[in-house]
């Protein structure tokens, strides 16, 4: 924007100093038709008027070099714009392809969502009220993990290694026991790979 800014300014500065060299070029043409008309007849006068001629000629000059110079600044703003217009669309194509990839992630990670509830309330469904109690409320204690796997001898919730004594009264439970972790508290879910 403040490139373009930059542009107008020059380009109102140009016409500017374009319409001063006009006045003088129509204000000398002038002088030269009085001069040529012999209109003019006392020396005085005609000198004058040739000195005025002369003021006008050496103003036209010093006004166009201002042109040139407003010309030059302008052509350098014309290419920060041209660069930089360039520079935003190449911008703004990142932009526009990295909101593509990001609704695309959202949408399919909003899939998953459903699908995943589903299945929680399918599952959620068959597990006896105060057990899911319990686990609802280990999960909001426990940053959002109510059960872990008791895989060799550690409970995965806390990776802690169980005592023998705690291993002990494990194996002894009976197989629909809930069994708590020592440590962490969360409900410990028994495999084949709990090293029992
Ligand atoms: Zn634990």
């Amino acid at each position: 924007m403040a490139a373009q800014t930059e542009e107008s300014d020059t380009a109102r500065d140009q016409t500017k100093a374009e319409q001063d060299v006009d006045q003088v070029r129509q204000r000398a043409t002038r002088d030269q038709q009085r001069l040529d008309s012999g209109a003019v007849t006392s020396p005085k006068d005609l000198e004058n008027l040739q000195r005025e001629i002369a003021s006008l000629a050496k103003r036209q000059g010093d006004l166009e070099d201002v042109v040139l110079e407003v010309m030059e600044r302008r052509e350098s703003a014309q290419e920060r714009v041209a660069e930089l217009t360039e520079r935003v669309t190449s911008v703004q194509s990142k932009i526009d392809d990295a909101t593509a990839r990001r609704d695309a992630a959202v949408e399919q990670i909003d899939g998953e969502v459903a699908t995943v509830t589903k299945e929680r309330e399918v599952v959620a469904a068959s597990i006896p009220a105060d057990l899911l109690k319990l686990y609802d409320k280990l999960r909001g204690q426990q940053g959002g993990v109510g059960a872990a796997k008791l895989y060799a001898r550690s409970c995965q919730g806390c990776r802690q290694e169980l005592a023998i004594t705690e291993l002990a009264e494990i194996r002894k439970a009976a197989p629909d026991t809930v069994v708590r972790c020592e440590n962490c508290r969360r409900i410990l879910v028994r495999t084949s790979e709990s090293g029992l």
